[in-house]
């Protein structure tokens, strides 16, 4: 049995509480049924004894996640832990939500399920994360006192920050004081945005000129050296970017994997099966099948043309692009497949944030050799 984790993006719900500008879940009232969990669970597990994987990373999301309710999950982890442990294998269960439903009852839960940490959501400025009232004011206001609640409980607390066209008008300084200064977050990851799903009209907000962008993120990252990488504060992708470039082990985000359909799937309420969630709420011509029809998951995933086009887009990426001749291709890989479809409407292409991610590497590794001098110094 190998130590390669596998990883299943699961979407008990699409259903949701808030109502964010720039969603691109389609949202509908199915809830994954305990009735239907142990099919689930048993696809998974089978997979992951077909390929060798011991572990399996499960990543919570929704919709909103916590609309299944505390019972639910409990319930839940029970039947796939015993499942699990039946065949030697492991489940690993990891929760992403965005607070607003959140109280005490849930406690037990985190601390049990998910060993007392969650992610969750927030952008600066919030702009378009929102209540179905329409405000983006109250939305923060209610998300402030959930954080608080939830750290006050003991709860680790990491925040995926969205940026958009305010977070690069209010600039990186701003933006980072808000999250560590003001919210005192230690551990925050930002994502670059693409425009998934339906078009709407929050998307102009989200296609961002990567000239601007990869100034933000040079300065967010020159802000965090100074003043929280001595102090413990963890800021995604740019740490995972410096152990990398410092030579110590490095857990990359999905973006920089070799290839994500070697790790990941996500299979929502329904069944259906595709590369994540972005894919699974978004895209339905890019399906890998459903795991309720097709409960061969490793027979699906090898036979799916859809899931092919995941599997040989470095390759291809390598004869049409110019990336053969990028200094960073071992670390990078072309990128994301979900951004560029979303830009380009073709998995063929490379990211369009290639110029962005050239500046973040260079930085990193600028970072990471002088951290590696300072070692070797230091013997
Ligand atoms: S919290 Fe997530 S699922 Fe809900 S509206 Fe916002 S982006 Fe969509
Ligand atoms: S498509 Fe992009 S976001 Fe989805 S798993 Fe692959 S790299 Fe990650
Ligand atoms: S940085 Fe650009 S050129 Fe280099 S591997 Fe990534 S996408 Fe290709």
């Amino acid at each position: 049995m190998s130590d390669r984790a596998f990883s299943v993006i699961l979407l008990p719900t699409a259903e949701c509480n808030v109502a964010c500008e720039y969603c691109f879940e389609y949202k509908e009232p199915l809830r994954l049924s305990l009735e239907a969990l142990p099919a689930l669970t048993e696809s998974v597990l089978a997979h992951m004894e077909q390929e060798g994987f011991g572990e399996c990373e499960v990543y919570w999301q929704g919709g909103e996640a916590l609309i299944m309710g505390p019972d639910w999950y409990r319930k839940a982890k029970v039947i796939m832990e015993e499942a699990a442990a039946r065949r030697g294998l492991k489940f690993v269960h990891y929760l992403q939500t965005n607070l607003i439903g959140y109280s005490k009852a849930w406690n037990d839960i985190i601390f049990d399920m998910f060993d007392g940490s969650l992610g969750t959501s927030m952008d600066y400025p919030n702009l378009h994360r929102k209540l179905f009232s329409g405000s983006a004011g109250k939305y923060t206001e209610v998300w402030r006192e959930r954080l608080e609640e939830v750290r006050s409980s003991g709860i680790h607390v990491g925040v995926i920050a969205v940026l958009h066209q305010g977070s690069l008008d209010a600039g990186a300084e701003a933006f980072y004081r808000y999250f560590v200064e003001e919210l005192g977050i230690t551990d925050f990851q930002v994502n670059t945005p693409f425009p998934g799903g339906p078009a709407n009209e929050a998307e102009t907000e989200f296609q961002l000129e990567s000239g601007a962008l990869a100034e933000f993120l040079g300065d967010l990252f020159e802000i965090w050296m100074e003043n929280g990488y001595k102090n413990g504060v963890q800021v995604g992708p740019f740490d995972a970017l410096i152990n990398h470039f410092s030579g110590r082990p490095a857990r990359l985000p999905c973006i920089w994997k070799e290839n994500c359909s070697n790790q990941f799937v996500s299979i929502d309420a329904k069944g259906t099966v595709a590369q994540c969630d972005c894919w699974v709420t978004s895209y339905p011509d890019y399906y890998f099948g459903n795991i309720f029809r097709e409960p061969d998951l490793s027979r699906m995933l090898s036979e799916s043309p859809a899931r092919q086009k995941f599997v040989e887009r470095p390759g291809k990426l390598v004869e049409d692009e110019d990336c053969l001749s990028c200094r960073f291709l071992s670390i990078c890989h072309g990128g994301c497949p979900v951004r560029t479809y979303a830009a380009m409407g073709t998995l063929d292409s490379k990211d369009p944030y290639c110029e962005v991610y050239k500046r973040v590497f260079s930085q990193a590794e600028r970072y990471g050799n002088e951290l590696r001098k300072k070692a070797v110094l230091a013997v």
